[in-house]
């Protein structure tokens, strides 16, 4: 890592209000009610954190907020409770019991909905399944499913249990999910026959047998039956989930759980190289998924919430189930692609489920700008309130079409920063409070120690770019990479003294926003200023014609690096010459000469994660005109990679 600061190129000005009559009925109403909120967080974090952890439900209360031995952390020492229990029976004695805690979409149309005490006795029932297959407290438990409602049942049943779920996404190959399982050490695994994805099956099980081929602590394999593709099943090993659930109980109390015992695991999606197995608490977890549910989503009793993340990333855990269902709140969960059959499948969802919060990634906003904006003026998104994304920074020309063309310029949008790694939100506008500037996540949440800082640790000046770190612990936080502490202390808490680094880097303006600039490995060095990726992107973004864009750092013989950039076109753009030489003096214009590209190559598509986020360091080598030798396992679709080398040579 590299210690001199980034330079900052980037010049958004616009700012957008938090209307009077949203922020009137919101759980955050003011600027002055965040900052109490965080100066009180802030003066005494243990207090602020035990105060909001007494509405959780405990089955024994806790004895000490916080055990902090830098870099480990313990939090509600001593306390039990129960995810399942705080997500589900706390509703059943309530007029949510009857409400929908789950409204399941398939990819071809049909509906599936479960209240709250049908969901919950579809718990109890496979958590006893799991008890008669002998899975106890401790066991890992890898879920290798597609988005279907078994999908969340089986999770909430383990974490009723205290089995630690490990989601093994559900487009990974066998070799992928073999490394996962026995990484893990599962003793189950839990599939299914076939799950689809525009319109086509995929096989899941063929896979699972492959992979167990090499992972011999899996005893055990339940089947969902979702495809009726035909399917090997091994004797013994191999038992259908609509078998084991016949004539089962659908009661199971929850059992108490130690506050810090593992809910679950779950690997990044491996951007910058070997996916890491991120360790998360109980109690801790469950707190931060739900506060910032809360108030960031603003989540209210008749909201249907819908977030378009797959549940194998971290967002479908804290922000399609536990988040949401500790609040009682209504999530919609939805099985396939998102722009099949048509590219107006989300706002036809949308539309017909009244979703009031949406929340998705910037690689899906991209996705829908390239299409046209004449998909989503088909339906009526008028039941949208609030919008969010996650996963990369959003440029802020992407964020303008979001506000406008989404939420009708009438819906706040909360950009929100967090990582795996992270549990739940860090830096994001509470949307009552918090005035919006288009490419920032703003401020962080109460509670959240978040900084800027040079290579020492000391804090940065404004608009200088640094690297972003959390200076406390927070509840929500990772407590461990499974079974390797060692790569736990030297990816995290080796490069700045007594903080926690994010790997990102970040600049704050003068009224303290966060502007996160990209990874710090993907800082490029030219002529020795230090550029973040995503303000030149943004600038290339902000060009009509252009839907995507990541740029990469590659040789140059005179200025030692040059700047590389990889454009994507919106639908009926023509690339050429011209273009390109009009796009690099735009990026000149519009941000300076320093970073204009030396080079522009458009693509049909660039290298992305199974989650969505653009892999530069892939870019770097085509740029570069060397081969990849990094891992290149959780890249979507190799071919990709195929053909911008072979635009290369032509
Ligand atoms: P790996 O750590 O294996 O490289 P990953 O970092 O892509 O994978 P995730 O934990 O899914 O895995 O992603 C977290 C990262 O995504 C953040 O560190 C940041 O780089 C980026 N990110 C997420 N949300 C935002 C946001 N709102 N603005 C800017 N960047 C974001
Ligand atoms: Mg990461």
């Amino acid at each position: 890592m590299a210690s001199e600061s980034i330079t900052s190129v980037l010049k958004e000005k616009r700012q957008f209000k938090p209307k009077k009559e949203f922020a009137a009925s919101a759980h955050i109403k003011s600027m002055a009610e965040y900052q109490r909120l965080y100066k009180k967080a802030e003066k005494d974090p243990e207090k602020f954190w035990g105060d909001l952890s007494k509405e959780l439900h405990w089955f024994k209360p806790w004895k000490k907020v916080l055990q902090w031995k830098l870099p480990y952390a313990k939090w509600f020492v001593g306390g039990k409770t129960n995810v399942s229990y705080n997500c589900l029976d706390r509703h059943l004695d309530t007029p949510r019991k009857n409400k929908a805690a789950i409204i399941w979409e398939s990819e071809s149309g049909e509906t599936r909905t479960y209240t709250y005490q049908q969901l919950h006795r579809e718990v109890c029932r496979f958590a006893n399944v799991l008890k008669g297959l002998g899975i106890v407290q401790g066991d890992r438990v890898t879920v290798y499913l597609p988005m279907i409602p078994e999908l969340a049942i089986t999770l909430l049943a383990c974490a009723r249990i205290g089995a630690t779920h490990s989601v093994v996404f559900a487009g990974f190959s066998a070799s992928a999910l073999r490394d996962r399982i026995n990484d893990a050490g599962a003793k189950l695994v839990v599939t299914a026959d076939g799950g689809y994805r525009k319109g086509e099956v995929v096989l899941l099980k063929e896979k699972v047998d492959e992979a167990l081929k090499e992972a011999p602590s899996a005893q055990k394999v339940v089947v969902v039956q979702r495809a009726s593709t035909p399917v090997s099943m091994q004797m013994e090993r191999d038992v259908w989930w609509h078998d084991l659930m016949k004539g089962v109980s659908g009661q199971c109390p929850a059992a108490p759980i130690d506050s810090e015992h593992p809910l679950f695991t779950l690997y990044t999606s491996g951007t910058t190289g070997k996916p890491k197995g991120i360790v998360h608490s109980t109690a801790g977890y469950l707190l931060g998924a739900m506060i910032t549910a809360r108030w960031i989503f603003d989540l209210k009793e008749t909201d249907t919430y819908w977030c378009t993340a797959d549940i194998g990333w971290v967002t479908g855990h804290s922000y399609i189930l536990y988040g949401i269902l500790a609040n009682g709140v209504t999530t919609v969960m939805y099985e396939g692609a998102p722009t099949y059959p048509q590219p107006d499948r989300l706002w036809e969802i949308v539309a017909k489920h009244k979703v009031n919060v949406f929340y998705t990634a910037p690689t899906a906003i991209r996705a829908l700008i390239k299409l046209g904006k004449e998909w989503p003026e088909k339906h009526d998104l008028s039941s949208l309130r609030l919008l969010g994304t996650v996963g990369e920074p959003i440029n802020p020309e992407a964020w303008i079409w979001y506000h406008e063309v989404i939420g009708k310029k009438q819906c706040p949008i909360v950009d929100t920063w967090w990582q795996t790694e992270t549990g739940a939100i860090m830096i994001t506008p509470l949307p009552g409070a918090i005035p919006s500037k288009p490419g920032s996540a703003t401020l962080p949440f109460p509670g959240i120690s978040a900084d800027v800082v040079d290579r020492s640790g000391k804090s940065v000046p404004a608009n200088v770019g640094g690297y972003l770190v959390i200076k406390k612990p927070w509840p929500s936080m990772l407590r461990g990479i499974w079974g390797d502490p060692e790569r736990y202390e030297k990816q995290y808490w080796l490069d700045i003294p007594g903080a926690y680094f994010t790997g990102d880097g970040a600049r704050r303006d003068r009224d303290g926003y966060f502007w996160v600039m990209g990874r710090v490995d993907d800082v490029i060095n030219v002529a020795g200023h230090r550029l973040g990726t995503m303000e030149i992107e943004s600038a290339l973004v902000s060009h009509p014609v252009v839907a995507e864009a990541a740029v990469v750092g590659r040789p140059d013989d005179i200025k030692g690096t040059g700047i590389a950039a990889f454009v994507t076109l919106k639908m009926g753009n023509t690339p050429d010459d011209g273009l390109k030489e009009t796009l690099k003096k735009h990026v000149g214009t519009v941000i300076g000469a320093i970073a204009r590209p030396d080079e522009i190559r458009f693509a049909e598509a660039l290298p992305k994660t199974r989650s969505g986020k653009i892999m530069r360091r892939l870019l770097r080598d085509i740029a570069a005109g060397v081969e990849t030798v990094g891992d290149t396992t959780t890249l979507e679709d190799l071919s990709v990679l195929a053909r911008l080398r072979q635009d290369d040579e032509s």
